[in-house]
């Protein structure tokens, strides 16, 4: 029998997806299924990792009884996950040792600041391209080291494993055989030095993580080892992984440099792709590594917006005046283009270039006229404002996108996209295939199976459903985001950068 699809693996924040892509992929089935968030206390945030491994295999059957696949049907996995959660297990049992700890969770608060105070964070950016933050791994694996017993001996003497979930999920599907991780999801860990790329040492020990702990960093597409029988009822290989974000821009086929993606779904998250330069950013956005293809580095610079599709969502839940985010686009089709109100939907502060964690939301610019339509109308627009100031923060920075690709729930709406097109003054694409992060671990598994033999030939795959061209004029643009400035300065609780 001849073998015919890509698996790709999903393994999101709240669910876990599997895609079955042909060769020339195109979707051909995929399972969905959520699984439970843990929150012990105020500010964490936990997954059962049995109840991830499960939802995996859960919807891997599912995708694959669709089309009544087979193991032998399969030419290659993929996978891309929620980035920087992070695992700690036994080498030997496969068992746990604590809960993952999610990207979300701030209970190592306290010990950023610590280290913030003994001056390390300057290093520690200069090696990671990252804020030294609870966000992402390395004070999750310490605290796990330091807080269940017996733990840290047991790293110490390499009888345990650390991994983000695409570690993890790699270890399980080859049976142990594999501890492996590839050089996006690394990059999140505040381990990884993004310069050298290998784990560095001084970062090691700032964070007190025992080397043995860690896995191999392979390429985005490489051979991950074999997914054995009992998950697929056959061998197939792992031949492609990256944390979500990357995968996203790989998925829209941003190889070159300056080419950018963003992607709206609850957030917001752009990446720029800077080729091999490691920007660092003067804005507080972060550098990363947005992709590794056949040993060469593609760096990226990344900026995300707290509140996107969810800004939809607080419309619909909180103060209930639309039945459905779809419904936004019909209303803000009638109103047109709102002036005079802003909705700055700051609800957990302001990320970056703004980084003002206790700002709050606000609604400005209300007269007795403004109603229901304009307050939709301007939330959708703050959506586009916000990426406006990443955007500028990138300039700044010395990355200027010529376009932009969009993918994510929210770029169904095409009302917000032409406003989007308007705001950025720069064309926005959005693919046929709207779901790029999936996309991109079936590219990457294609192209680590040597199915697709080049990444041109990747970019073909990459189909245009519609481009948005700006049409506002530059005299409208400017009044509205004058507007959209002196609104974010009202919420503010700290002194605007000049
Ligand atoms: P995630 O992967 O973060 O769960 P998705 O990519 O599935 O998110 O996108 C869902 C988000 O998109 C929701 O927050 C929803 O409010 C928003 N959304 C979906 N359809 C529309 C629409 N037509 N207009 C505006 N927002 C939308």
């Amino acid at each position: 029998m001849s073998k015919k699809y890509l698996l790709a693996i999903d393994q999101g924040t709240s669910s876990s997806r599997a895609v079955l892509y042909d060769h020339g992929a195109q979707v051909v089935a995929s399972a969905q299924q959520e699984f439970p968030q843990i929150y012990p206390q105020p500010g964490w945030v936990e997954h059962d990792p049995e109840a991830i491994w499960d939802s995996v295999t859960a919807v891997t059957e599912g995708a694959m009884q669709k089309v009544n696949a087979g193991a032998a049907d399969i030419s290659a996995i993929g996978i891309t996950n929620q980035r920087e959660t992070t695992v700690i297990w036994d080498r030997e049992t496969g068992d746990c040792v604590y809960n993952a700890i999610v990207w979300q969770d701030r209970r190592t608060a306290a010990f950023c600041q610590s280290l913030k105070n003994d001056g390390l964070e300057p290093t520690i950016t200069d090696k990671t391209g990252l804020r030294l933050d609870p966000y992402f791994s390395a004070t999750k694996v310490a605290w796990i080291l330091d807080n269940v017993e017996g733990v840290r001996k047991r790293a110490e003497v390499g009888k345990l494993a650390f991994g983000t979930i695409d570690s993890f999920l790699l270890w399980r599907l080859t049976g142990g055989r594999v501890h492996a991780t590839d050089a996006t999801n690394a990059s999140r860990t505040l381990l990884f030095n993004i310069h050298t790329q290998e784990w560095d040492d001084e970062l090691l020990q700032y964070f007190s993580v025992p080397r043995a702990l860690l896995p191999e960093v392979r390429d985005c597409a490489a051979d991950f080892g074999t997914a054995l029988d009992d998950c697929l009822g056959g061998d197939v290989p792992v031949c492609g992984i990256a944390g979500d974000q990357q995968a996203a821009l790989i998925g829209q086929a941003g190889f070159s440099d300056g080419m950018t993606k963003s992607t709206y779904g609850t957030g917001c998250f752009v990446i720029a792709n800077t080729g091999n330069k490691a920007l660092r950013s003067e804005n507080q956005l972060l550098t990363t590594i947005a992709m590794r293809i056949d040993g060469n580095v593609t760096y990226g610079l990344e900026g995300s917006v707290f509140v996107a599709g969810s800004a939809m969502q607080w419309l619909r839940d909180e103060l209930r005046i639309i039945d459905s985010a779809a419904a936004s686009e019909a209303i803000a089709k009638r109103t047109g283009v709102v002036s005079d109100v802003h909705v700055v939907p700051a609800f957990a502060g302001l990320g970056a270039p703004h980084w003002d964690p206790d700002a709050r939301g606000a609604i400005l610019g209300l007269t007795r006229g403004s109603g229901r339509d304009e307050i939709v109308t301007a939330t959708l627009q703050a959506v586009a404002y916000q990426t406006r100031d990443l955007v500028d923060a990138m300039s700044d920075d010395g990355i200027k996108p010529a376009v932009i690709r969009v993918d994510g729930g929210m770029v169904a709406n095409n009302w917000f996209l032409q406003f989007l097109a308007d705001i950025l003054d720069i064309p926005v694409e959005r693919p046929t295939n709207v779901e790029s992060t999936v996309l991109g671990a079936a590219y990457l598994a294609g192209y680590g199976a040597g199915i697709v033999k080049s990444v041109r030939e990747l970019s073909a795959l990459w189909q245009p459903d519609k481009v948005f061209e700006p049409q506002m004029n530059a005299e409208h643009r400017d009044r509205l985001l004058r507007g959209w400035q002196v609104a974010v300065n009202r919420v503010r609780t700290a002194e605007p950068k000049l």
